[in-house]
């Protein structure tokens, strides 16, 4: 099986990581860098809902980070 070389992509990974749980709010945190196991946002203090998201290798080094929209 081949495939074509095509412009080189920044290799992604998936992260278990804790979104707010608020609508008003756009905070989300890897699970590595939570406080506890059932961490509250450290933007609003909402309580965080467990997600799987595929993440550039590239952004993985901020602790906090907003959605893009
Ligand atoms: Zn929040």
């Amino acid at each position: 099986m081949r495939f074509q070389q095509q412009v080189e992509k920044p290799p992604e990974v998936s992260l278990k990581i804790w979104t707010c749980g608020s609508e008003d709010c756009n905070g989300w945190m890897r699970d590595n860098f939570k406080s506890n196991e059932e961490p509250d946002c450290p933007l609003c203090g909402h309580a965080m809902i467990e997600e799987e998201r595929t993440l550039p290798v590239l952004e993985n080094f901020s602790a906090v980070s907003h959605k893009k929209e």
